[in-house]
């Protein structure tokens, strides 16, 4: 009776090679081990080395301060464990390659209802979501490319029993591909507007002397509305979207408040697109602003707009799609999202405390 994950081979080929953000393993600066990290321009040199890491008192003083946190709760120690390592939390995919582990091939994820009107879709390595309002949808990110957004958006959409042509706003998380690639597709189709931080709009327009081939010929959407500033909304209808910017991955990475119900009930969820990565004292700050602002809106779960950050994401997808009245395992108690979000921030900070402190031999 539990309809599995349907494969869509040939598709998530193509994706596969389209895909912008490459794990990258290359070495910057003068770090003694090579490894990969996700996508920020600073590479290696956003990230303490493991000597500072485990060398840095104060590093380890917040690390201690964390884990308390975490205390005896599972969820949260789980969480913990993800957030405070010297690279943070990292897609699965960078973490595999850490780990001298074979790439896992990308496959499609079918629709899974993650929230009464909150939806998700794409790939076990890169999603779209869908947000139902009373007056059309919100998408947040479009996958790859405008081939995607016609052959896994669009059908997962009509599977929900939602109208395409109702989507009026795409949201971009952040000026990369593998979230705006298929924003065109919308745009011209159905006259969706599309959303991104004015910075990475500027990012994405200007010539990119590193796209080669197929990357450097695809569409961009075109400019419809910039967020400028820190609570800016997006509204339609019954909902609306508060949004941040979280410098770091991007220079113009976009956190999310989303208000959802869940079972009737209304819940408020954090969104971070790339906004765990976290290179300097500025993203620092921005990005505990943006987790202290979700203390205060009460919010109870977090989406990582690349699925497996925090744990087995794809899997917990999994488990509301085939136990639709069961507990969501992205739910937490405001309390617990409390501590977590404390989690976070201490251990974001400990990464910049220990790349502050001078590398030992
Ligand atoms: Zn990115």
């Amino acid at each position: 009776m539990v309809k599995r994950m349907a494969v869509g081979t040939a598709v998530a080929a193509l994706a596969a090679m389209a895909l912008q953000v490459p794990v990258s393993a290359q070495q910057q600066g003068g770090a003694p081990a090579r490894r990969a990290v996700g996508g920020t321009t600073a590479g290696n040199d956003a990230y303490p080395t493991d000597d500072q890491w485990k060398n840095s008192k104060e590093a380890q003083a917040l690390v201690a301060k964390a884990k308390a946190a975490a205390g005896n709760d599972a969820k949260l120690q789980s969480r913990f464990d993800k957030a405070c390592t010297v690279l943070g939390p990292q897609r699965p995919a960078v973490l595999r390659q850490n780990a001298g582990q074979p790439a896992e091939p990308q496959r499609q994820i079918d629709i899974v209802k993650l929230f009464d009107n909150f939806y998700f879709f794409g790939f076990n390595t890169v999603g779209a979501w869908a947000v139902q309002t009373n007056q059309g949808i919100i998408l947040i990110d479009s996958l790859n490319t405008v081939d995607e957004a016609e052959k896994i958006i669009e059908p997962a959409l009509v599977k929900a029993g939602l109208k395409p042509a109702d989507v009026k706003y795409v949201i971009v998380g952040h000026g990369h591909f593998d979230h705006f690639g298929g924003a065109p597709y919308f745009q011209q189709k159905d006259g969706s507007k599309v959303v991104m931080s004015k910075l990475d709009w500027d990012m994405i327009e200007r010539p990119n002397p590193n796209a080669r081939g197929p990357q450097a010929n695809r569409p961009l959407p075109k400019r419809d509305v910039e967020v400028t500033q820190d609570n800016q909304k997006v509204t339609l209808g019954d909902e609306t979207i508060t949004l941040r910017i979280t410098p770091g991955h991007t220079p113009g990475t976009l956190a999310y408040y989303i208000p959802v119900k869940d079972h009737g009930k209304q819940i408020n969820i954090l969104m971070l697109s790339g906004a765990n990565i976290t290179p300097d004292r500025t993203s620092l700050d921005a990005f505990k602003k943006a987790l202290d602002y979700a203390k205060s809106q009460k919010a109870q779960a977090l989406i990582n707009g690349h699925p497996g950050l925090f744990g087995d994401e794809i899997g917990w997808m999994e488990q509301v799609r085939s136990n639709p009245n069961g507990p969501n395992p992205f739910v937490l108690t405001v309390d617990e999202f409390a501590k977590f979000a404390d989690i976070m921030k201490d251990c974001a900070e400990a990464r910049i405390v220990a790349m502050e402190t001078k590398a030992t031999n």
